[in-house]
């Protein structure tokens, strides 16, 4: 009897987004021989419309194992972001100048002590800042604001650049990265997942990792997977400002503002569950520019540059999904990721590339396990 066929691959991976690329990094890093396939272009789906802000606190309150998913990957960003350079040349722009939120009346300021007061009974690094002191640190803002809360760990990178760098440092250490190729389906060997079917051609794989974003949910099915990944639809704008009038990413009346290098000031971003049309309305502009002028005035002279949308991948719990999925070896999960993947790119691509390689994550990922869908899958699907 002739041995059984080495797969074609360790590990192939579905979709090109910041989440995908991290995991073929990650993957590449420990030697396996990956292949990354991506429908359209690297980068094309939310993973290129985001703000790019790495918002540990600003984003969750509880304690628990989200948060400290979080704050773990906040941190994994600075050696990625050093690896990166230095294997690709391209610098990710990882610049750390915290968050600064900031309330406008007595209601908004309470929620603001409120958050504080969570935060730092976590041990969390924060300030609490009055109005004046608020101005000091970022004297553009409405003088009147009441009340402020930094966080000073949290960061931003520059998105599309990051992407970039984990695809090509992916490749420079052996992986393919095929573009404008769609996976249309797995090939299967009893409850084994043992490859992909794609436009353009058939690949065996040791192990498959499904990171494709909002497109995740219906390939699952052609497994009979009930995944509950759906679209958040965001809408965001970049202004160009000149020297910009921020340094922090700044939380406002109804906005995030992030200052980039560049000079650009992007001002996000709205929701829209169950939203598939990513293109950009004139009512999200309105919105979005309105609470940018409210928060720092002084973008009223920025010059108006593009305006864009993206599909944020969302959970029911609004939680990533992360592991093997039910009654299927050899195949993982990687999406979920909703307001975070950015932020959340280094922690998933080592843990999920560990998993696909049959060691232990570095990150403890079982809290986002598929399988907490199940029964919603059996009752609510
Ligand atoms: C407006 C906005 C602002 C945001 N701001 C932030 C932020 O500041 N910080 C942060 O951390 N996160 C932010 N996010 C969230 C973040 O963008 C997402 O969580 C993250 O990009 C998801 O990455 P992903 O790789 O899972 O998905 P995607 O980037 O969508 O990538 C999935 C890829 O899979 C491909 N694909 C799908 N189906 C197939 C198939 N069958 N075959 C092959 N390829 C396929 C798609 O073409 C796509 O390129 C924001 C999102 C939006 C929309």
């Amino acid at each position: 009897m002739s041995p059984p066929r080495r797969p074609a691959v360790d590990v192939a991976v579905v979709g090109g987004g910041v989440i995908g690329c991290s995991v073929a990094y990650h993957a590449a890093r420990h030697g396996a021989r990956v292949a990354l396939f991506e429908a359209e272009g690297i980068g094309a789906g939310a993973s290129g419309a985001t703000a790019g802000m790495l918002s540990g606190q600003s984003e969750v309150q509880e304690p628990g194992p989200f948060l400290d998913l979080l704050l773990k990957s906040r941190d994994l960003h600075v050696p990625l972001s050093e690896a990166l350079l230095e294997e690709t040349g391209l610098d990710v722009e990882y610049l750390r100048a915290g968050a600064l939120h900031v309330a406008f009346d007595a209601e908004g300021a309470e929620d603001l002590a409120a958050r504080y007061s969570r935060q730092k009974e976590q041990g969390l690094s924060a300030r609490w800042l009055d109005a004046g002191e608020a101005r000091e640190l970022e004297p553009a803002l409405a003088p009147d604001l009441v009340a402020g809360l930094y966080f000073p760990e949290d960061a931003q990178v520059n998105p599309p650049r990051l992407v970039r760098a984990l695809a090509l440092a992916a490749q420079s250490r052996g992986a393919g990265v095929e573009e404008a190729t769609r996976v249309t389906g797995f090939l299967t060997e009893g409850d084994r997942v043992t490859g992909v079917r794609t436009s353009r051609g058939t690949v065996s794989a040791q192990t498959v990792v499904l990171a494709g974003g909002v497109g995740s949910s219906p390939l699952a099915q052609d497994l009979g997977i009930r995944l509950p990944v759906h679209p958040v639809k965001g809408e965001i704008l970049a202004l160009r400002a000149g020297p910009t009038p921020i340094k922090a990413n700044v939380w406002g009346d109804g906005c995030y503002l992030v200052p980039k290098r560049d000079g650009r000031v992007i001002a996000g971003a709205t929701e829209e569950p169950g939203v598939y049309d990513r293109r950009p309305t004139l009512g999200g502009v309105a919105s979005l520019s309105g609470a940018a002028l409210r928060t720092v005035p002084a973008l009223s002279r920025s010059q108006f540059e593009s305006v864009w949308g993206g599909l944020r991948p969302t959970t029911p719990d609004k939680r990533p999904v992360l592991g093997r999925a039910e009654g299927w070896e050899r195949l993982l999960i990687a999406t979920g990721t909703h307001r975070n993947g950015v932020l959340l790119a280094p922690v998933v691509g080592q843990s999920v590339a560990a998993l696909a390689l049959g060691e232990e994550p570095p990150a403890d990922v079982s809290s986002f396990s598929p399988d907490r869908f199940a029964a919603l899958a059996r009752d609510v699907l």
